[in-house]
């Protein structure tokens, strides 16, 4: 599996010299099998504008899915040009809420966006998620209902067959009670996506000394995604969504902080690449 990591913020992009190294777009991956093209994006910040430089002009062919339908994980929809073609096939699923293109309409059409999903040039589906495993694109999709706020969130536990990665890109673990560390509990939904995985995306838009004071606005803190990675037997946790003031060396010194963690704790960084040899 070769993942593209291309946007990392939370919450709104962050253009800047301070932001750079780990890049200012919005919450996006893209995923392929070993040696193939890009097939399967998880959520469509404005990072998904650098999924369409990946496939080199060609159309995409293949499946959205969508965390749930903030702003910072849907804006760059309409500015996907590999996805917006004549030539394109995209299979966009949401999270099950009624008519998925409709509930879409409702932040891109007319006065808010100039166009509606339906208008995107190529052949789109929109469709519904379930809660469950579903087959994507030749990858197995697990999809587990976790709190956030402010609508329907998922978190997905991603393999191909040999490795396997898990996303829990906005994700407020305190909703359910402190835990053991007063960051949040290690729930059920939590524990079953990042068990044993080789990289768990994790929220970690606050540090744990901001979280009470914003842990109202539904996000986790860098402990608990550190936390959480080390209950579940993770081999590594990339920090994600970021909170947009959080600049360069703000994240450099958070990671070092983990340095004697337990487990290999990195922040993602927007324009990488990993490599997870199956
Ligand atoms: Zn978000
Ligand atoms: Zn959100």
């Amino acid at each position: 599996m070769r993942v593209w990591v291309c946007g990392v913020r939370g919450s709104t992009p962050a253009p800047g010299p301070e932001f750079v190294r780990y890049g200012g777009h919005t919450s996006c991956l893209v995923l392929a099998h070993d040696g193939e093209r890009p097939s399967l994006v998880l959520d469509a910040g404005t990072g998904i504008r650098l999924a369409s430089a990946l496939l080199g002009g060609r159309p995409f062919e293949g499946t959205i899915v969508l965390s749930h339908l903030h702003w910072d994980h849907t804006e760059g929809l309409p500015f996907f040009g590999a996805g917006d073609n004549p030539g394109s096939r995209v299979d966009l699923y949401a999270p099950a809420q009624g008519d998925t293109e409709t509930v879409l309409s409702r932040f891109m059409s007319p006065p808010h966006f100039p166009i509606t999903p339906g208008e995107l040039r190529g052949s789109w589906s929109f469709l519904a998620l379930e809660p469950g495993e579903t087959r994507i694109e030749g990858f197995s999709v697990l999809a587990l209902e976790i709190p956030h706020k402010g609508g329907r969130t998922f978190g997905f536990r991603i393999s191909d067959g040999q490795v396997t990665i898990a996303y829990l890109a906005d994700h407020c673990p305190t909703n359910l009670g402190p835990g053991p560390a007063g960051l949040g509990e290690y729930h059920e939904a939590a524990l079953a996506l990042a068990w044993g995985c080789d990289v768990l995306f994790h929220d970690a838009q606050y540090t744990d000394e901001e979280l009470a004071a914003k842990a109202y606005l539904g996000h986790a803190s860098c402990g608990y995604a550190v936390g959480l990675a080390k209950a579940a037997g993770a081999r590594r946790v990339l920090l994600y969504h970021h909170d947009p003031p959080r600049t360069d060396d703000q994240i450099d010194s958070i990671v070092a902080g983990y340095e004697r963690a337990g487990v290999l704790v990195e922040a993602a960084a927007g324009g990488t690449v990993i490599d997870l040899p199956s």
